[in-house]
């Protein structure tokens, strides 16, 4: 019997862990250890808050009243720290990810913990005041509610 040659499969990567400056405040949280596989083609990034229409930098922003599942059902709300709601802005960032994944076959994706968007087991719990919640962001949420494997750059690093 011939061996099977597994072929890699492409990840939908945050990207801000690729060092695109589209974090909230402007800045990014570069992984070094993606470059090679982004050089092999194996990386799609996306920044779903910025392909739902927001600007960088912007108001930092959280989900208020449950994480991303609740608001995907309605249930809960993403505000920016001045009380503005951004839900519409973070549910169609996360229909650009989803969208983009599926064009492109890809079932895995790597995001980045703790936004209220990519976040996948933490998310901070609307205070504002720096405390993290179990709970997964906008874009994880609906990621996963269509079969994609989510994973934080905290477990691909293990
Ligand atoms: Fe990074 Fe996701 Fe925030 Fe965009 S929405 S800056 S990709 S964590």
């Amino acid at each position: 019997m011939p061996s099977q040659t597994e072929v890699p499969q492409p990840m939908l990567v945050s990207a801000c862990l690729l060092g695109l400056a589209t974090r909230y405040d402007g800045g990014h949280c570069r992984l070094d250890g993606l470059w090679e596989l982004a050089a092999r083609g194996l990386i799609v990034p996306i920044c779903p808050e910025v392909a739902g229409g927001l600007p960088t930098p912007r108001p930092p922003a959280e989900c208020q009243g449950g994480d991303g599942a609740a608001v995907l059902d309605g249930r809960a709300a993403v505000r920016t720290c001045h009380g503005d709601d951004v839900t519409a802005a973070f549910l169609a960032g996360a229909r650009a990810a989803l969208e983009a994944a599926r064009a492109l076959g890809i079932r895995r994706a790597l995001l980045k913990e703790y936004s209220p968007s990519c976040g996948s087991r933490w998310i901070y719990d609307g205070s504002f005041r720096s405390r993290l919640v179990p709970g997964q962001g906008v874009t994880a949420a609906l990621l996963r509610r269509h079969g994609i494997e989510v994973l934080s750059e905290e477990e691909w690093e293990k």
